[in-house]
């Protein structure tokens, strides 16, 4: 008998982040075809080839070819709905229009938007807001729909970004089918080891949910696990995870410890709020005067670039260091070297990142992970994927989506494509008698 306890469906996404958006939009019926006149002669002989044959339908395809030819569909994907100026600033190849959904739901801890719902109040990105949209629904519709004054070739505020990525399922259509507030804290094979069986619970205390699929879409982003010194200490009230805004912060004495963007962020912000930062970095400086000097078209990175130059002492980098403690009233022994520091601060704000909960996979076949890195350290480690489907190497019927897709790049422009092939797949088999 069936268990009415299970809700069930062909296909559950598992994050509501930009990754699980990208699919939620194809399997909730929108369909890419090639805009008439676009030049797809310009493409090597297999993608031209395709895209004359699937124009009408470009979700119909079979990447195989492509492949063969030593090319990835989600790169196709992404040059369709990114040409560049050859083709019109702005102007993407593609147009969509709406067919039958799958029988699909979008499971999500959090509102839909991903980790965006969390990053500082004032973050800019690091893309232009056209580079972060979902083809089916771009920003500038967005900003038309709702009146912002947004320039999607401009970097987008994040008071403008979540509010895009919220108009996404009402926009377009599956608002009835996201969960959100549920948080998943198990899956496993399904019934006769067939599909998935997921084991949630809304936020606080309420029963537990579950949910039986066919297929999964597994996209829960670079951040599900948020890294931990492990010190003694981490746990005192003037040690923080999260770093929102400057205000929340009252008092003079500021660390911040990391290393990556979202600690380079904090520390300038806090910094040209007056307070007396002190930056406690792993890596050597070479890196972060790397990473500082490449993204100098960024206003924060000149901000930043700035502060050093002119020497402010309100900021002061320590490099090499490893915190080995917090102490009660606002102390962090430090290690630099092998030589021991302590510093005196009234708050201290951990941002170190995180990484895949690849946990939620454990009672399936071992992952094949590939490491991925960006142009200056380690970032996480990538599943592996048939690249014709987008499907999991090791499990099947699961396809990983956003961050965790191997060969995508760490961004929104750089993993949107991959949604296509992947979408193509479970269309495919899930209209399979
Ligand atoms: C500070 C910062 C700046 C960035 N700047 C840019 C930028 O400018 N441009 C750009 O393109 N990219 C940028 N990125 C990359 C960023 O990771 C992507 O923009 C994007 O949000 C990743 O999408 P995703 O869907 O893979 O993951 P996420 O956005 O993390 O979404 C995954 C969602 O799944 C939820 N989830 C996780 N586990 C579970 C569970 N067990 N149960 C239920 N829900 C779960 C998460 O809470 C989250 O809401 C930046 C990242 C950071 C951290």
């Amino acid at each position: 008998m069936l268990d009415r306890t299970i809700e069930r469906h062909a296909v559950i996404i598992l994050g509501g982040g930009p990754g699980g958006l990208g699919i939620a939009a194809l399997l909730a019926g929108w369909r890419p075809r090639l805009v008439p006149g676009f030049p797809s002669h310009g493409f090597p002989p297999p993608i031209a080839k395709l895209l004359h044959a699937h124009s009408p339908d470009l979700l119909s395809a079979d990447f195989r070819p492509l492949v063969e030819a030593g090319m990835n569909p989600g790169d196709l994907f992404r040059a369709l709905h990114h040409p560049g100026n050859s083709y019109g600033k702005g102007a993407s190849g593609m147009a969509f229009r709406k067919t039958q959904p799958v029988d699909f739901v979008l499971v999500t801890n959090e509102e839909v938007g991903g980790l965006w719902n969390n990053v500082p109040r004032n973050q800019l990105t690091l893309s232009p807001g056209r580079w972060m949209e979902m083809a089916p629904h771009p920003v500038a519709s967005f900003a038309r729909d709702s009146g912002r004054a947004i320039v999607p070739e401009d970097l987008i505020r994040k008071n403008d970004l979540v509010p895009y990525y919220h108009s996404i399922p009402g926009k377009l259509g599956f608002a009835d089918r996201v969960r959100s507030g549920v948080h998943i804290s198990a899956i496993s094979p399904g019934e006769k080891g067939r599909g998935f069986l997921l084991l949630g619970k809304r936020s606080g205390d309420g029963p537990e949910l579950r949910f039986a699929s066919d297929f999964l879409v597994f996209a829960p982003g670079p951040r599900s696990l948020l890294r931990r010194l492990n010190v003694p200490g981490e746990s005192l009230p003037f040690v923080t995870h999260h770093y929102d805004d400057w205000s929340d912060f009252p008092g003079h004495r500021v660390a911040v410890i990391g290393g990556g963007r979202s600690a380079d962020w904090a520390a300038t912000e806090l910094h040209d709020a007056g307070k007396l930062v002190t930056y406690v970095m792993r890596q050597e400086p070479e890196l972060q005067e790397r990473l500082i000097n490449e993204s100098l078209h960024l206003p924060y990175y000149a901000r930043l670039r700035s502060i050093i130059d002119t020497g402010s002492a309100g900021l002061r980098r320590v490099f090499r260091a490893h915190v080995q403690e917090f102490t009660a009233g606002g102390g962090i022994k430090i290690d630099v070297l092998g030589q021991a520091e302590a510093l005196g601060v009234d708050h201290a704000i951990v941002e170190i990142g995180g990484e895949p909960d690849y946990g939620l996979l454990k009672r399936f076949a071992p992952l094949s992970l590939q490491p991925k890195r960006d142009n200056y350290r380690f970032q996480l480690n990538q599943m592996r994927v048939h690249p014709e489907t987008g499907e999991s190497v090791d499990i099947a019927n699961l396809f990983p989506a956003g961050y965790l897709v191997e060969g995508t790049g760490l961004s929104v422009i750089g993993f949107h494509g991959a949604a296509y092939p992947a979408a193509a797949a479970i269309l495919r088999r899930s209209a399979a008698p």
